[in-house]
């Protein structure tokens, strides 16, 4: 009922002590196993669960400990994360960021974010800097795939986070487009975890479309 109980290697928790965080909440305690299990999750969580930590703590363990090597090269100018972590707002994503940060401390993980109404050179510029979880807003990140500025090709792992807010706000065709670029080969490398609030049918076909034999969690 703690997280030395959870295996996620010495690094990631020290930061957690950091953070002074000591139990998991109830989000975490159930998504955090099942992530690091391998399985995809779809997770009723509403914001102050804890989710961030239930979905970025099973990433940043799973870059750490992943053998990526025989994956595509890398090449100039394009970011390949390994990593993306989807969410509505900058306000959000800006959260995520902040957090993501404070966990991969020391870890040799970095975090880049991306998200739009803001000018895109100075992320242009941090994403040339290297990039193993990238959080972004769908529009951002579509700009710049079709700038080709960031490659899809080595996603590992894909968090959506309140996946219901991106489609009230028409996210949709944006996500179904991101997502598309992932599933080129090699396939079944994709691990994805969907947060939503509620579950409407939109997030129902969402999850039925982007996951594979997942494990439903309410909370
Ligand atoms: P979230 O739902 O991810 O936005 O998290 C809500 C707040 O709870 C944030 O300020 C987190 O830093 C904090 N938090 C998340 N998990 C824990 C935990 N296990 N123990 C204490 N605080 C936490």
């Amino acid at each position: 009922n703690t997280f030395a109980d959870i295996d996620l290697g010495d690094a990631l928790n020290k930061n957690i002590q950091r953070c002074k965080y000591v139990k998991p909440t109830p989000v975490q305690r159930h998504a955090i196993p099942i992530s690091l299990a391998g399985r995809d999750l779809m997770a009723c969580a509403q914001t102050g669960s804890g989710k961030t930590a239930a979905f970025c703590f099973p990433i940043i363990s799973g870059i750490m400990t992943g053998q990526f090597a025989q994956r595509a090269p890398r090449m100039p100018r394009m970011a390949c994360p390994l990593a993306l972590i989807l969410s509505p707002t900058r306000e959000l994503s800006c959260q995520i960021h902040e957090e993501a940060r404070k966990f991969s401390y020391q870890t040799g993980v970095k975090v880049v974010v991306a998200y739009g109404g803001a000018p895109i050179n100075q992320q242009l510029r941090e994403l040339e800097r290297g990039v193993d979880i990238l959080v972004a807003t769908p529009g951002r990140l579509v700009d710049l795939l079709e700038r080709a500025r960031v490659s899809l090709q080595m996603i590992r792992y894909l968090a959506l986070d309140e996946a219901d807010r991106m489609l009230d706000m028409g996210f949709e065709p944006q996500i179904r487009k991101i997502v598309q670029q992932m599933d080129m080969p090699p396939p079944g490398m994709r691990q994805t975890m969907l947060f939503s609030a509620t579950f409407p049918k939109e997030i129902q076909r969402l999850a039925s479309d982007f996951l594979a034999n997942y494990i439903f969690l309410a909370v």
